[in-house]
């Protein structure tokens, strides 16, 4: 079986010129994938029955996630569903949705998605890396992440308008299917997102990062880095090894030079262990003058006992790196009663499947 949201632009002209329909054809194909909301090949009403039988017979079908949960949180804000793939994989994705600006009628709806199911990173504060590594997810996988949310929004009159990497998985560690996904996703003929309304986070695969510095694409990329020095940050992303904080700073460095495009760093706050003022003045020391951008993330409590720090220490920590004149937001929250850090909500409802 091949999914038909796996099937670039290009390759969809081939295909359907293989099973002699004209080139057009390709094109009906895709507004209907991207456009419209075709669950099976039946709903695809604008091609001829026998282009859709000779896909059928050809062993193509049509994406394969099932809505199996779908929690949204009290301010109407965020939404996490759990969706199920036809061969039971379990994954999360979230919508996080900020009120429109005075000037915009729409508001900001940015997908979530997830790139692989748990985590080979074993990051210690993270739910999914501490589910472990059961597979990466395919390029279809992750489209349609993106096109269930597209579908909800549709009958609201919305549009999904920003896409991050920052589900369940690391990005750079499931390299070509990510970027196949991306290439789906933004491509004109496909889905049509802009290529600047992406973010890929990655805790830090360098030769991934070099790649995507060589790729022609706008996308956005964040760096989490939780750790000025390497001793704290092997604590917390005990598979960081070979890759220290140094070799990620000049990786960011290359990746602006090579794309014009800064870098942020995100920076998960982990009350009483990288939360003082001190390790904020030994970050801001690292980061200085090179333009870099931190964001924030006072941190979800996870099963591993780690807590957020008060409001205070995280402004106090803000302080210190913006008075070391490195820029500096803190990330708003959204979600926390559903479980919307990464693999959250997957561990709580796995826990209560199996009692
Ligand atoms: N693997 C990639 C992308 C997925 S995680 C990465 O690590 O960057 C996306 C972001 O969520 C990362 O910045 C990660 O540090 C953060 N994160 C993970 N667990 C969290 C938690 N419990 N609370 C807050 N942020 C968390
Ligand atoms: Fe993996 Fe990112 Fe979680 Fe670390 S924070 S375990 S890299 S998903």
């Amino acid at each position: 079986m091949i999914d038909l949201y796996r099937i670039l632009p290009e390759e969809m002209d081939d295909l359907v010129i293989e099973l002699g329909h004209p080139r057009y054809r390709a094109e009906q194909l895709l507004r209907a994938l991207y456009h419209e909301s075709p669950r099976k090949m039946s709903d695809l009403h604008q091609i001829p029955s026998s282009l859709r039988d000779a896909l059928v017979t050809a062993g193509y079908t049509i994406g394969s996630e099932n809505e199996v949960y779908r929690v949204v949180s009290e301010d109407g804000h965020t939404t996490k569903l759990l969706l199920k793939f036809d061969d039971q994989t379990l994954i999360e994705t979230v919508l996080m949705q900020y009120s429109p600006s005075q000037d915009k009628s729409h508001p900001r709806s940015t997908v979530c998605v997830s790139t692989q199911v748990g985590c080979p990173m074993g990051c210690v504060f993270c739910a999914t890396g501490q589910m472990g590594f059961e597979k990466n997810l395919k390029a279809e996988e992750i489209v349609s992440q993106v096109l269930h949310f597209a579908r909800i929004l549709r009958q609201r009159g919305e549009h999904v308008t920003n896409l991050v990497f920052m589900g369940m998985g690391e990005p750079l560690a499931n390299y070509d299917e990510m970027i196949r996904a991306v290439r789906l996703l933004t491509h004109p003929r496909a889905f049509g997102l802009g290529q600047r309304s992406i973010t890929i986070s990655t805790v830090g695969v360098i030769s991934g990062i070099d790649r995507l510095a060589d790729e022609d694409l706008q996308v956005k990329l964040a760096i989490s880095l939780h750790a000025p020095n390497d001793e704290l940050r092997k604590k917390l992303v005990p598979t960081a090894g070979p890759h220290s904080v140094e070799d990620l700073i000049m990786a960011a460095k290359r990746y602006f030079k090579k794309t014009g495009r800064r870098v942020t760093f995100e920076y998960a706050l982990i009350d009483g262990i990288n939360d003082s003022t001190k390790v904020a003045s030994e970050l801001a020391h690292v980061l200085r003058g090179n333009g870099a951008h931190v964001n924030l993330i006072p941190m979800n409590p996870t099963a591993g006992g780690f807590q957020r720090p008060a409001r205070k220490k995280v402004l106090a920590f803000q302080q210190v790196l913006r008075n070391g004149d490195v820029n500096c937001t803190v990330r708003v929250e959204k979600g926390v009663e559903i479980s919307a850090a990464c693999g959250q909500l997957r561990t709580d409802m796995i826990e209560k499947i199996n009692g």
